[in-house]
């Protein structure tokens, strides 16, 4: 599962992909700040992690 560094605590927060898509909020376990993680604000930090979920579906051929 991709993840993300808590701006805050630096703790690795793991997220669903679509869940970013949606928009969802994300509470840190660590320090309980939330945090919402949008596709379009956080592009460059998602690129990676986007990347390498599309390569995970071409190996898995999932939808
Ligand atoms: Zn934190």
């Amino acid at each position: 599962m991709p993840s993300i560094p808590c701006p805050n605590c630096k703790t690795q927060i793991e997220f669903d992909l679509k869940d970013i898509l949606n928009s969802k909020n994300f509470t840190c376990t660590t320090c309980n700040i939330k945090i919402t993680l949008s596709y379009e604000d956080n592009k460059a930090a998602l690129k990676n992690a986007k990347e390498k979920l599309d390569e995970l579906k071409d190996k898995l051929d999932i939808d």
